[in-house]
């Protein structure tokens, strides 16, 4: 096993610098959610020359996917890539370097596939930020025949894995009747419907379970004071440890609307406005792994499994589909915030890069393990069944 290491490090050396020069260049060119053409065309070229069958725009116009079947039978790994940023922070949340991470692994997997089998699947998943790339990706049914998807994620802490929640962002669109402001009496105020809704949204609070985060705006108030608004509308998240409690939360949310709307003599409509995002399964024979290869690559202060469940992500789609682990590595000081300049400008440190080579080497040599011992595997896939229930 030891020489099948060597491989992959010799193999991440060998190419270190042309990985850090693609993340460098995505940190000079950021490119947001779906926006990501010049990214995706980088990236999957080299991946063309580096021997895998590279297709583009399978799902989402931005996204790829490149294969490499080896000559022997065996499971299927995939090496998640995100590389979409953020308006303003450009790279503020490292998935340049995830990008980097990802193709580093399994071009490292690739060098020895022909020995130990397998197929080796490196996928390009845009839009991790808002549009949810994964999840129409997994919906399409890409991820249906992968055995186990990995992805290291830069961040100010090294651990082994982080809960998320299930999030459902829906619209309220209220509708009354318009008037002048001074005969009110002939109108029906959206906008009243909107604010009582709003207002009773936040009483429930108090009584929703831990965990639960209920985040809204009034996008739409009316459009002048002395008319009475015919149309008003609401945006939330609602957010909960699962999709079945945060679908929960939501009817709630709607019987509130249908409580202000009674009494204002309006109606509504909901509609789900952006990609609803599962809540992250955890392998946890999986983070054991990465905290085992982790270890062994010399990182200190590892933190096992994140509860806390703070934040959504387009992972727990995949996570749902088949077993799946997203580690985090530290490459920052934990007092720079999450997406910002300073996070963007660590991905190009030196610590960046070597977040790059610990990152890449952990998840290779957790797929070197999975395709060498069937034992393992069975571990990984047995959990995942059962959690899934
Ligand atoms: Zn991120
Ligand atoms: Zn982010």
């Amino acid at each position: 096993m030891n020489q099948l290491y060597e491989t992959i490090d010799q193999s991440i050396m060998k190419h270190l610098d042309a990985y850090t020069e693609m993340v460098k260049q995505m940190y000079e060119h950021p490119e947001i959610g779906f926006q990501e053409f010049e990214t995706q065309k980088m990236l999957s070229t080299y991946l063309i020359n580096a021997g895998f069958d590279t297709k583009t725009g399978v799902v989402c116009e931005t996204d790829f996917v490149a294969e490499y079947k080896s000559k022997k039978a065996g499971p299927t790994i995939a090496f998640m890539c995100e590389y979409d940023a953020l308006p303003e922070v450009g790279h503020g949340c490292g998935h340049n370097l995830i990008a980097g991470i990802g193709i580093a692994a399994g071009e490292a997997l690739k060098e020895i596939a022909d020995e130990i089998g397998g197929v080796i699947r490196v996928m390009g998943t845009p839009a991790e930020e808002n549009f949810g790339g994964k999840v129409h990706m997994a919906k399409a049914g890409l991820f249906d025949d992968v055995d186990a998807a990995l992805m290291i994620h830069p961040d100010t802490r090294t651990s082994v894995g982080i809960t998320t929640s299930a999030l459902n962002p829906v619209k309220f669109e209220f509708y009354g009747k318009n008037a002048h402001g001074c005969m009110p009496q002939e109108g029906k105020s959206a906008l009243d419907a909107a604010v009582m809704t709003y207002l009773q949204i936040n009483l429930m609070r108090q009584f929703v379970e831990p965990n639960t985060f209920i985040h809204g705006i009034i996008k739409d108030g009316g459009k002048a004071a002395n008319v009475i608004p015919a149309y008003a509308s609401l945006e939330y998240y609602f957010r909960a440890p699962t999709m079945e409690y945060t679908l929960e939360v939501t009817n709630k949310a709607i019987a509130c609307a249908k409580g202000a709307c009674e009494a204002c003599g309006t109606t509504f409509e909901t509609s789900v406005y952006e990609c609803p995002y599962e809540d992250t399964l955890i392998n946890y024979t999986l983070a054991d792994m990465l905290m085992e290869k982790f270890h062994a690559l010399g990182l200190e202060d590892v933190e096992s499994v994140d509860e806390s469940c703070i934040g959504s992500s387009d992972v727990g789609a995949v996570s749902y589909v088949c077993p799946t682990l997203q580690g985090m590595i530290k490459i920052a000081e934990t007092d720079v915030a999450g997406h910002s300049k300073e996070m963007a400008a660590a991905t190009i440190s030196e610590t960046g890069r070597k977040g790059l080579l610990d990152g890449a080497k952990s998840i290779a040599y957790i797929a070197c393990d999975l395709i060498c011992d069937p034992n393992k595997l069975q571990m990984v896939k047995d959990e995942f069944a059962k959690s899934k229930k």
